[in-house]
């Protein structure tokens, strides 16, 4: 009942010339029946829009809808730029700008607000998974970081471990299933059956052409946010077959 979603984070990495790589995705995927979208650098939010089926999103916004807030890009902005989605609260930010879960929902709220899709990460670092603080560190963030207003259509989630990111590093299959599945029953614990049901739960990390099959085997996990392996069709293409064909 859920429609798979295969996504891509470019982060800081394009130019113009790297729009060639969804002009092949878009030929090789014509008739997927999977959602496929790019979330290329606000660069080239723009220049990416046009290459159907695929859909394109922004990588961050900030809560308010315009003003004095230099460097940011506001949703009503990336509508404008032809945008459907944004990813919001992603571990980079996070970290690297503070971004605490009470921004994180301000920023989704204003997402959804324009009628984009709010893509909310969530993730644990190393030192709280060995310390098995895991499934307290999601929660905390999933009741903190999703607006009241949720539905299947203007959220999806993304868990990704921080120390899967970038690293080569997967969590096995058990420990991914653990998370979606708990993240499952917290969304419909707080949305009903019907709400908690319909969104989709993506799973990011290290996710590559040689083991995406695998973790799209797991229950609950909707398909996947990709990173380095998102930067060229070559290695994006087979992880969005993997998802397919699942
Ligand atoms: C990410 O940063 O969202 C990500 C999943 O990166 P990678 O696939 O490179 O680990």
């Amino acid at each position: 009942m859920r429609r798979k979603l295969a996504a891509g984070n470019w982060k800081m990495n394009g130019t113009r010339a790297s729009l060639a790589e969804l002009a092949v995705l878009a030929k090789t995927h014509a008739a997927s029946e999977v959602d496929i979208l790019i979330c290329p650098p606000a660069t080239l939010l723009t220049a990416a829009c046009g290459h159907a089926p695929l859909m394109i999103g922004a990588q961050d916004c900030h809560m308010a809808t315009s003003g004095a807030h230099t460097g940011d890009i506001s949703a009503a902005q990336i509508k404008d730029a032809g945008a459907t989605a944004v990813i919001v609260g992603h571990s980079e930010r996070r970290v690297a700008h503070e971004e605490h879960s009470e921004i994180v929902r301000a920023k989704a709220r204003a997402a959804q607000a324009e009628g984009l899709t709010a893509i909310v990460c969530l993730g644990e670092s190393l030192a709280q998974r060995e310390a098995q603080n895991t499934l307290d560190i999601i929660g905390g963030q999933l009741a903190g970081s999703i607006p009241d207003n949720a539905t299947g259509e203007n959220l999806v989630v993304a868990y990704e471990p921080i120390w899967a990111i970038g690293t080569g590093l997967v969590p096995d299959l058990a420990q991914i299933g653990e998370v979606h599945d708990f993240i499952r029953s917290r969304l419909e614990r707080r949305f009903g059956a019907g709400v908690g049901r319909s969104v989709r739960l993506l799973y990011g990390g290290s996710v590559k052409p040689d083991n995406a099959a695998d973790i799209f085997t797991v229950p609950n996990v909707d398909g996947a946010l990709v990173g380095g392996a998102s930067l060229t069709a070559a290695d994006f293409s087979p992880i969005i077959t993997a998802l397919e064909t699942v």
